[in-house]
């Protein structure tokens, strides 16, 4: 007989009545299954509305929680309750097998691995690595378990760097901690760490305040900054405060890199151009070998790495130079006032011996004339000896000029020859100097100078650089057709304008004849490129006037930026290259390297 649910029901209701059972959906049910199961059939009721509330009470911030509510929530869709009971069970099953101190022990750890100082892992570094967890599982809490777990262990398996007891060493230095101890010594952790932090913070302020603002006074930006972040520090109360603190050293570290530097260059530049002084000195004193001996040491000392006593030493020996170049200076002087008095001297003598011959000559006259007037060979004789004693002064006097002319003609050639010698050390000194003399654009050697500068800068900063070769177009034909210093003009004319179309930190040096390099710091290449286009411009419109005829003066140029493994030479030999180039395919023209 085929089951008749709705028959069922009217008997259900009859029972109800006679039973005299108050007529709730429960004893409803519990009748129409009395009836119902003996035919094979059973209702049940679903508590979906419940189910559901209970649902929505489940938390969703871990993982399994979320895993959870969504398999409950299709059950429910399912008014499936046999798999609702096996998903619950499930759950709570796993809850069982993972402990609920898991993940309190790896947080534990975590703080025991960060405090401890392994070899080789610096807390920036350290950080990094967790941040890179953090930021890698920020939605998944069972791989930001694993990872964190792998992270802590492959700290704690790094040697220990310290050889300083740790702070549960320090509560028990003889014994190792026993399981019973671990309350005690977290407990005493907890209390060191409350009286280290206040001191740890008055240190950390001491060293920004009086350490390192002792260090950059000189820049008041950072000192102020300094002051600033060290007051914070003392202030440091909540946990926001300290990560502001953070932030704010970690800014002020990254500027102080960056002043130190620009310190060492400075250092760099100050210690290279005291060896360029030291040279040229020694140069000059090529003639004084105790001078040379000296220079020579402060020289050797200036190539070795520095220190104190390296500088105070050659600070010494340069004062000695010093001292023996104002005692030479001195006897320079000495030696010209006693020139100038042989001088004086000696035009005196010449008077004297021009009066003396004049003198000479007007007593030779009345000798003459006593002679011709004598009457008697014994009046002559009286004459005669006048005569010879006369000669005998003016001969005397002659010899005496001579000698005198004789003496200040050897002064005049060794002082012309003292010229010549320090007119010949001028010129090797001069070619020491950095500046090209036509043009004062920068000379080969202080380009390469600065291009090596700049190439480690650049590579320091990770910032672009580029170098530009130039070759001026036809220049032989100008020169040939206007005159050798019409070149010259037109070549000072070329510097003029691209010292004044480049930038105040570009470097403008003249390689050699018509050719010159452009160094170009901070610049990537597209915009040296830029620079080379507008220079090719600003030359049409300032025009070189040759006796007020315009000439335009075009060049080809090769750009390169300065690449990894450049050196001086690198470098300029791939712009040179790119500049042959653009003479190869028509002039006038910038070409990349
Ligand atoms: P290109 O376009 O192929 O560069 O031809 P160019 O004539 O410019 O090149 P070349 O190298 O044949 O000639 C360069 C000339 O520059 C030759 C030299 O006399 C002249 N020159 C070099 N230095 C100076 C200088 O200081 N003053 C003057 N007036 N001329 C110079
Ligand atoms: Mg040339
Ligand atoms: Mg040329």
């Amino acid at each position: 007989m085929p089951v008749n649910p709705s028959e069922i029901a009217r008997q259900t209701l009859k029972l109800l009545l006679s039973r005299r059972v108050s007529p709730t959906p429960e004893n409803y049910y519990a009748i129409y299954n009395e009836i119902a199961e003996p035919q094979g059939v059973r209702v049940e009721i679903f508590p979906e509305n419940e189910l559901k509330a209970l649902l929505d009470a489940i938390p969703v911030e871990t993982f399994a929680q979320q895993r959870l509510r969504r398999d409950l929530d299709e059950t429910i869709r399912n008014k499936d309750w046999n798999a609702y009971k096996d998903t619950l069970a499930g759950f709570i099953g796993e809850c069982g097998a993972e402990p609920e101190t898991l993940w309190s022990e790896l947080v534990g750890e975590l703080i025991r691995q960060w405090d401890a100082r392994q070899a080789g892992l610096t807390s920036a570094r350290k950080r990094e690595a967790l941040e890179h967890v953090l930021s890698g599982t920020a939605k998944n809490n069972e791989l930001l378990y694993t990872r964190l777990q792998n992270l802590v262990k492959s700290w704690s398996l790094e040697p220990d760097d310290t050889g300083l007891p740790d702070l549960v060493e320090l509560s028990d230095p003889l014994e190792p901690p026993h399981s019973s101890d671990v309350a005690s010594t977290s407990e005493e952790r907890l209390a060191a760490t409350e009286t280290l932090i206040p001191e740890f913070r008055d240190m950390l302020a001491y060293t920004l305040e009086v350490m390192l603002f002792a260090q950059i006074a000189d820049v008041p930006e950072l000192a102020a900054q300094t002051q600033k972040i060290a007051e914070a520090v003392r202030a440091v109360n909540n946990f926001r405060a300290v990560q502001d603190v953070l932030a704010a050293i970690k800014r002020l570290a990254f500027q102080l890199e960056f002043l130190a530097e620009d310190r060492n260059g400075l250092r760099e530049s100050l210690v290279k151009l005291l060896r360029v002084m030291v040279e040229n000195a020694n140069e000059l004193v090529l003639d004084d070998k105790w001078m040379s001996g000296q220079l020579e040491v402060v020289r050797d000392i200036m190539s070795r790495p520095l220190s104190i006593r390296a500088v105070d030493d050659a600070e010494q020996r340069l004062r000695e130079v010093l001292f023996r170049q104002s005692q030479l200076k001195h006897s320079l002087l000495e030696a010209r006032e006693s020139l100038k008095h042989m001088l004086a001297g000696f035009v005196d003598h010449l008077a004297e011996f021009a009066e003396s011959t004049s003198d000479y000559h007007d007593k030779i006259e009345a000798c003459a004339k006593k002679i011709s007037q004598a009457d008697d060979i014994t009046k002559l004789e009286n004459v005669i000896a006048d005569v010879m004693r006369e000669t005998r002064i003016i001969q005397l006097n002659a010899q005496r000029s001579r000698d005198d002319l004789r003496l200040a003609k050897q002064n005049v050639d060794a002082a012309q020859k003292r010229i010549d010698e320090l007119q010949n050390e001028l010129e090797k000194t001069s070619e020491l100097v950095r500046h090209d003399h036509l043009t004062g654009a920068i000379n080969r050697k202080g380009m390469n100078e600065i291009l090596k500068g700049e190439i480690a800068r650049s590579r320091r900063r990770r910032s672009p650089a580029c170098l530009s070769f130039l070759d001026i177009d036809n220049f032989k034909k100008l020169n040939d057709q206007l005159g050798h210093a019409t070149g010259d003009a037109a070549l000072v004319h070329f510097a003029a304008v691209i010292r004044e179309t480049i930038r105040p930190h570009d470097t403008l040096a003249r390689y050699g004849g018509e050719e010159f390099v452009i160094v170009l710091p901070d610049t990537p290449l597209e915009e040296a490129e830029g620079v080379l286009v507008r220079l090719q411009r600003e030359l049409t419109k300032h025009f070189f006037l040759n006796n007020n005829e315009k000439v335009l003066i075009t060049f080809s140029a090769g750009v390169t930026e300065i690449r990894d493994g450049d050196d001086e030479e690198s470098v300029v030999k791939r712009a040179d290259g790119a500049m042959y180039q653009a003479k190869q395919t028509g002039k006038n023209r910038v070409v990349r390297a």
